[in-house]
């Protein structure tokens, strides 16, 4: 008999549950870990919403913490038992894409070519919302966690974490800059906190929801606004002398919040776009300057690969990344069900979830 194990696995639309399915098995260059700690993402949601396919079996997730149970024979410096994190992007660090520096869109060398690449777990391959995963690529995924961290402290450098503070990175945001931060989700929310570890000097949030508004505050925003209550572009104008913000971070994935960025930077700013966008995005011409306003556009997917996620930890050792304050609510692993309606639509005050398998 072979071992199984419990996993969360999409079956369609707003369904996906727990079924007992077989345990992953351990290639040569593959690790096996045991999830300890993992967690729901939005782009989870667009899956359980049937708003982003993945083929009808597959286990989603893509946020692990965990202990090594097994390491493939061709991977060298980890032993069983150890605690690690693997970023939601595992790069092969060897194809096209990776030796260009291009990581997250990773073509890898033993796998199917695919949209987006770097994306496996969950997406093209089996994900982590489970008792064990499979880590493809072990030798360049595999992150050893600090002593002294706990599972809800580092597990957010995994996806939410490398993706917003890749906002600000990928604007080359600079000492003294203004930045706004359209979204603070949880992915709004890490930008915020990338563009103060970057050195702006004015960091804005924009969202509606009271929770978000207060947590931008504590994750690093001088300035909140509440978009129901004034027009976010002439708020930026006037903190920014009438000029408008050196960078404007995306971080939701609508026209509206594109477009405002657009708005919101001076001439010559950086749009920095984070958003999965469900629809059609297009570039207004007033906003666009008539394409002569030097506006540069940029966008990143979540950066991975273990020095990405060292480094992430790095930061919250040293005390100037708080990412365990995000987690509002608690499952087990059994209970997934009941945690993705609450997370997905945003019920209850939720920022983020934290599932736990024992
Ligand atoms: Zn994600
Ligand atoms: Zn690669």
């Amino acid at each position: 008999m072979a071992e199984t194990m419990r996993a969360a696995v999409f079956r369609g639309k707003e369904d996906i549950h727990i079924e007992e399915v077989a345990k992953p098995e351990c290639g040569p260059t593959d690790a096996i870990v045991r999830v300890t700690t993992t967690t729901i993402c939005g782009t989870d949601s667009h899956i359980w919403r049937e708003e982003y396919p993945v083929s009808n079996g597959r286990i989603v997730g893509h946020e692990p913490v965990g202990v090594i149970d097994q390491v493939g024979e061709a991977v060298r410096g980890y032993e069983v038992g150890d605690r690690v994190v693997v970023g939601a992007i595992t790069p092969c660090g060897a194809c096209y894409f990776c030796q260009h520096g291009d990581f997250s869109q990773c073509a890898g060398y033993d796998d199917e070519w695919g949209l987006i690449g770097g994306w496996r777990l969950g997406n093209s391959a089996d994900g982590v919302q489970a008792d064990y995963f499979r880590v493809p690529y072990a030798q360049a995924n595999l992150a050893k966690i600090p002593d002294g961290l706990s599972d809800e402290e580092v597990m957010f450098v995994t996806d939410i974490a490398s993706t917003g503070i890749s906002a600000a990175e990928t604007a080359n945001v600079r000492i003294g800059d203004s930045v706004v931060v359209y979204a603070q989700g949880p992915i709004g929310l890490s930008a915020t906190a990338g563009a103060r570890l970057m050195g702006a000097s004015l960091v804005i949030g924009v969202d509606s929801n009271p929770v978000r508004l207060e947590m931008a505050k504590r994750m690093g925003a001088d300035v909140v606004i509440d978009y129901t209550q004034e027009d976010p572009v002439a708020k930026v104008k006037e903190l920014t002398d009438g000029r408008g913000a050196d960078v404007a971070i995306e971080a939701l994935g609508i026209q509206e919040t594109f477009e405002n960025c657009l708005k919101s930077v001076r001439p010559a700013g950086v749009v920095s776009s984070l958003g999965v966008y469900g629809d059609k995005v297009t570039v207004p011409l007033e906003g666009f300057v008539y394409g002569i306003g030097d506006i540069d556009i940029r966008s990143t997917l979540c950066p991975g690969g273990k020095e990405r996620m060292r480094a992430l930890m790095s930061m919250v050792q040293a005390g100037r990344l708080d990412l365990g304050q995000l987690v509002t609510h608690r499952f087990d692993l059994d209970d997934i069900e009941e945690a993705y309606p609450l997370f997905s639509n945003q019920e209850d005050g939720v920022l983020k979830v934290a599932i736990t398998t024992d």
